[in-house]
């Protein structure tokens, strides 16, 4: 099968500017960023969607929501930051490989669009 855009970055097939990396995910700036900071916090592991994660994915998946406010603490969000998961084409989801959005640096307003 063919490597998602994000396993393309992980690897460094493809530039990304990266932020934080462990043995379990890879951080890298948004390339069209809709706020100061916007950092997509991905798994190494391809889940395609959210809602293709299993509970063997459990413990990553509480992983990468420990990171996510560790790398936003990391980028002075302080305690001000939003994590956005789009499941699915009809949310807005356009790289298949599950990701989490951090988003920071301004105001946030309620609801999204
Ligand atoms: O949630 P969604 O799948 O729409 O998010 C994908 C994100 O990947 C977009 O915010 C887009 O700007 C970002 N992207 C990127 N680098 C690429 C291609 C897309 O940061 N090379």
């Amino acid at each position: 099968m063919s490597k998602t855009l994000f396993e393309k970055i992980i690897a460094r097939d493809i530039p990304a500017s990266i932020v934080y990396e462990d043995d379990q995910c890879v951080a890298f700036k948004d390339i069209n960023p809709g706020a100061p900071v916007h950092v997509l916090l991905v798994p190494r592991k391809p889940i395609p969607r959210l809602c293709d994660a299993t509970v063997e994915d459990q413990a990553l998946l509480g992983h990468l929501m420990l990171t996510a406010g560790k790398v936003a603490e990391q980028l002075g969000c302080g305690d001000a930051f939003r994590l956005a998961v789009n499941n699915g084409a009809g949310a807005g989801q356009s790289v298949f490989h599950l990701h989490l959005h951090i988003i920071g640096g301004r105001p946030l307003t309620w609801p999204p669009g």
